[in-house]
């Protein structure tokens, strides 16, 4: 079964990986990117999530070139780490606009055909971050525990639907993100893992094809956390 999927930020890192392994899988499969090149073979469309009428833009695309989107994957995120007592406004509210409202703005517009079809997937790419707290990171940990609940809400109001929304909480990945933390703050982490190492993308994108799937038909709401044991008990 070949559906029509989107990625947000889907030119790197995680996003990158979940497009290709949802295309392995058989979907059609668009990405958004702002820099840099979409993966060779699958449909780019440039779209920064923190402005709606490129939001649309981007889903008019997709919908042309692959049909309305069945399978959405909110993945675009950023860090300005800071302790609260530097942190601007700005670093606040942009992270929050990109995690969380970025979010809000492609899950709503994706819902409109997914209520129409009776049927859709949506994942959101949270973090383990997001329910342990981490200093220096107030405003990415409030972004990231709030695509929970609004993951919980938005399940209940889309679950008569035949529509699933879920949580990926990955913990700390091998990519562009995390190389830029010092390797003293990369020791120090590993220590804190009960599995001893950092994630591969790969581990995060066979997690969200799995909720993607027919295998995960009655999985909505969920949390999943895809951290080497970082953040048991939340
Ligand atoms: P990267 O920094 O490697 O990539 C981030 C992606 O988000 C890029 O594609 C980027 O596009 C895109 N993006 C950022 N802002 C916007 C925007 N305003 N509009 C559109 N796209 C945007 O991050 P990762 O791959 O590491 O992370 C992916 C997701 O996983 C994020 O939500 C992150 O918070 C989460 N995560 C990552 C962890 C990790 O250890 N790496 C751990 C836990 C969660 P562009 O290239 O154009 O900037």
């Amino acid at each position: 079964m070949s559906r029509s999927a989107l990625v947000t930020g889907g030119n790197r890192g995680i996003g990158r990986r979940i497009a290709g392994e949802l295309a392995a899988a058989g979907d059609q499969v668009a990405v958004t990117y702002r820099s840099g090149e979409p993966p060779e073979g699958l449909l780019g469309v440039t779209c920064d999530i923190t402005d709606t009428a490129q939001v649309d833009a981007a889903f008019k695309r997709v919908e042309e070139e692959q049909g309305p989107v069945e399978v959405l994957v909110a993945n675009a995120g950023i860090t300005k780490d800071n302790l609260l007592a530097m942190m601007t406004e700005d670093e606040f509210s942009s992270v929050l606009d990109t995690n969380l409202t970025g979010a809000f703005r492609v899950a709503k517009r994706a819902a409109r055909g997914m209520i129409r079809r009776r049927s859709g997937r949506i994942v959101l790419i949270s973090s383990v971050v997001g329910l342990m707290g981490s200093g220096g990171q107030t405003n990415y940990a409030a972004s990231k525990a709030g695509l929970v609940g609004f993951a919980r809400s938005l399940a209940r109001e889309l679950g008569s639907r035949g529509i699933t929304v879920n949580v990926v909480a990955p913990g700390f990945i091998e990519t562009d993100m995390t190389a830029a933390l010092s390797e003293e703050r990369q020791a120090e982490i590993k220590r804190n893992v009960p599995l001893g190492r950092f994630g591969s993308a790969d581990e995060i994108a066979k997690t969200v094809r799995f909720l993607t799937g027919e295998d995960a038909a009655y999985i909505t709401g969920a949390v999943i956390p895809v951290d080497g044991g970082l953040g048991m008990g939340h």
